[in-house]
């Protein structure tokens, strides 16, 4: 790493809520959203002229499995914190996904949607168990979701596609896949799974339903009200916070300057900091660490650990708490067992360094982190 990539780790936790302790939080997006169905699917579709290679996200995301469950948690209880507790990751979740044969049956008219817990049980085998791993991680307090969105998916650009039958969005639909890159040739459309980023100003209005809805699933099929979001593709409007707060809400997790669509192609950049409050009372938390062990062109990242332990370092030496960012896709094995074996094995590598590093460490889930240090 360079002088100045190493600095910027440190300037990153100039500003914020300072501590002592050495928390560490391990924010990974996307669980509970649906992209790739599995490996025909994948297949299928590059058959097609999908660019399935192309992206790490066509190339391997899918729901995590019973399986991929009990080897991250497996992972995360080998190593233990200076009070005995095991790590703990804090997914951001989407609690439903499209109702594909319902949307069929409507000819296209109509969206439905079905509960996360409902996507496991369409799919099968390999997710059996899963609904039950996800509780008894929260149990055991190894395994804490957070909010991400309803969906990872627009729903009005979604259906706008498949109402115009935007071919490489039917084509998908047709095999139960979401979010991916249009198939060579065809026309390019804006991203599916960026769900808060508006046209207009007035495609918020849904937006707030969308939230209500979601949060409202997230308390039955989890058993606690969510109290931080992050949103899909890291933008919303600001226009939601009074909704996201009556909802339950307390936490952002934002980036440090984080975008807000305007509508109409405008965009306004605010600063963020560890404990930022806004005028309605949401306070934010800046993930300051990073660890991806695939980059998005596929290839392995062979600087994930050591940029993962460097930030952890900048993060502690700089009194702020360590909040790594990842993402679902590194640790689904549904498609590619050894891509997720190879996460886990650097995942174990990185929390084994920390505990040996810092033995005063403290895991903990990013909520719990955040009532205690903002
Ligand atoms: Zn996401």
């Amino acid at each position: 790493m360079t002088m100045f990539q190493n600095s910027k780790l440190y300037l990153k936790n100039l500003f914020g809520k300072k501590t002592r302790r050495k928390i560490v939080a391990i924010h990974i997006d996307d669980f509970g959203s649906i992209r790739v169905r599995d490996v025909q699917a994948r297949e299928t579709l590059r058959t097609l002229g999908f660019p399935m290679s192309s992206s790490r996200y066509s190339n391997w995301d899918t729901l995590c499995t019973s399986e991929d469950l009990q080897l991250m948690f497996e992972v995360l209880c080998s190593v233990k914190d200076q009070f005995g507790h095991p790590a703990c990751v804090t997914p951001f979740a989407n609690v439903a996904n499209p109702n594909f044969e319902k949307i069929r049956e409507s000819n296209f008219t109509e969206y439905h949607r079905e509960t996360f817990v409902d996507t496991f049980r369409r799919l099968g085998k390999a997710y059996d168990g899963a609904y039950e791993l996800w509780k008894q991680g929260i149990s055991e307090n190894i395994f804490h979701p957070e909010y991400h969105g309803t969906e990872h998916l627009c729903v009005r650009r979604f259906m706008r596609a498949l109402q115009e039958n935007h071919k490489s969005t039917r084509l998908a639909f047709d095999h139960e896949c979401v979010c991916l890159n249009s198939l060579d040739g065809d026309e390019r459309r804006p991203y599916l799974g960026a769900v808060f980023n508006i046209e207009r100003p007035e495609d918020n209005e849904p937006l707030k339903d969308y939230i209500r809805d979601g949060i409202k699933i997230f308390q039955d099929t989890l058993g606690y009200c969510p109290k931080q979001f992050t949103p899909g593709n890291g933008a919303h409007s600001l226009v939601l916070m009074p909704t996201l707060y009556e909802c339950g809400i307390r936490y952002v997790d934002a980036s440090l300057r984080m975008a807000s669509p305007l509508g109409n192609g405008k965009w306004e950049r605010h600063f963020y900091w560890n404990g930022k409050v806004d005028s309605i009372g949401m306070k934010y938390l800046i993930r300051n660490c990073v660890f991806e062990p695939f980059l998005d062109d596929c290839s392995a990242n062979s600087n994930a650990v050591p940029l993962c332990l460097a930030s952890v370092e900048a993060a502690f030496t700089m009194h702020a708490p360590a909040i790594i960012s990842t993402h679902r896709v590194n640790f689904t094995g549904g498609i590619d067992k050894a891509h997720r074996d190879e996460s886990l094995t650097k995942l174990k590598t990185v929390l084994q360094e920390i505990v040996k590093r810092w033995p005063e460490v403290e895991f903990m889930d990013s909520s719990r982190m955040a009532d205690e240090i903002l």
